[in-house]
């Protein structure tokens, strides 16, 4: 079916009206009207080949919440007239051990794929062999066992960013048990850490911010953070020493984390959800001083991300959002850049005209 999105050509032009089809669906596809669609870092990083192998023309997208409007005969998880959402992924097998205990995002046979998972953009469709094109874009096809359910009463209109920041600061959460008792800090201040913050403040744990400046302590204080911690304060960061259980760090830039390292409790877990820089040796010592660990977390299931998407919710928790036009991509793709804010934008799609 034929479709229009915004498109990137190449590294360094700006995202630019783009007309595509998407694939005829499937007997177990939903075709989804998008209506709204967050804009995660991960594609400006996407759009600018920060990761070396973004293949153009690309629409970039992951945060996406539509209605469907038609359903493939085969579909039994939703009709005509839902309104559900699209994360980060569109497929896997369904099959080996990985996805079996409900973490499609490892799925073996993902692997294989360029993006390590069968991405919602970055993915190539295992039957078409084309590659999958994200949600800056009116329309999306995918099987229904990667569309979630968005429950009644959730605000549609902001809730798109639980599909990545969301469900990418829930997931080290739960395995990482944040909870009541557990000191939990996170790193950057922006669209995921916005939702770190609030998640972990609704599971009942103290949470701290470490941001790179205090400009950001007011906004920190209202998500509801018990203090903000700027790195730049040396003083402050040889305080917080053996303070934290677990350290979720969003920075989008490669940099050291040995200076965080000494902040986690004897056990205590620094979990990388953004790009982490060359480890100097000296980072060794606080390491094996203390059993202290690195780990790496990826998005996260479907299961999990609608145990999240119902979480919200009953509790009520929304990102905090800046609702724009989809010609103001380029302009939010330069706000982004910065990292001065910690909002999420969201794109309203009825702004897209064919
Ligand atoms: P944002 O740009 O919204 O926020 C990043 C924050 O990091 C900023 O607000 C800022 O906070 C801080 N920061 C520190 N140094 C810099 C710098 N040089 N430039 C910009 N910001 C800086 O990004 P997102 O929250 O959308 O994404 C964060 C990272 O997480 C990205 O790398 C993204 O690709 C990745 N990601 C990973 C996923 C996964 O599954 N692992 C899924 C989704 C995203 P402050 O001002 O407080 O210091
Ligand atoms: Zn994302």
């Amino acid at each position: 079916m034929r479709t229009i999105g915004f498109a990137c050509t190449s590294a360094e032009e700006d995202l630019t009206p783009f007309h595509f089809d998407r694939r005829n669906p499937r007997a177990n596809d939903v075709v989804m009207e998008i209506l709204y669609c967050g804009v995660c870092h991960s594609d400006l990083h996407w759009a600018r080949n920060d990761w070396g192998h973004t293949a153009y023309p690309t629409v970039p997208g992951h945060e996406i919440v539509g209605r469907v409007i038609e359903a493939g005969p085969d579909v039994t998880r939703h009709k005509v007239g839902d309104i559900v959402a699209v994360g980060c992924m569109v497929d896997s097998c369904l099959e080996c051990d990985q996805c079996r205990k409900g973490d499609e995002q490892y799925c073996r046979e993902g692997k294989k794929q360029p993006l390590g998972m069968n991405g919602t953009y970055g993915g190539i469709d295992i039957f078409d062999n084309t590659p999958n094109m994200g949600g800056y874009s009116k329309h999306l096809v995918v099987r229904q066992e990667f569309a979630l359910k968005v429950p009644e009463g959730l605000d549609i209109a902001k809730a798109a960013p639980l599909l990545c920041a969301g469900v990418t600061t829930w997931s080290p959460l739960r395995t990482w048990q944040a909870g009541p008792g557990k000191h939990v800090a996170v790193i950057g201040l922006g669209g995921l850490g916005q939702m770190a913050v609030k998640l972990a403040v609704a599971l009942g744990a103290e949470v701290t911010v470490i941001s790179r400046s205090d400009k950001k302590k007011q906004e920190a204080l209202a998500l509801g953070a018990d203090r903000l911690l700027a790195s730049s304060n040396e003083k402050a960061m040889q305080e917080a020493a053996d303070s934290f259980d677990l350290i979720i760090d969003t920075v989008p830039v490669e940099h050291d984390i040995t200076p965080y390292l000494p902040l986690l409790d004897i056990d205590g877990t620094i979990a990388m959800v953004g790009q982490i820089g060359p480890l100097p040796p000296s980072s060794s010592l606080p390491l094996v001083y203390g059993r202290r660990r690195i780990a790496g977390s990826l998005i996260g299931g479907i299961r999990e991300t609608q145990e999240l998407l119902d979480f919200c919710a009953r509790k009520n928790i929304l990102p905090d959002t800046k609702t724009i036009a989809m010609q103001d991509i380029n302009a939010a793709f330069a706000e982004l850049q910065k990292g001065d804010s910690h909002y999420r934008f969201v794109i309203d799609m009825s702004t897209l005209k064919a």
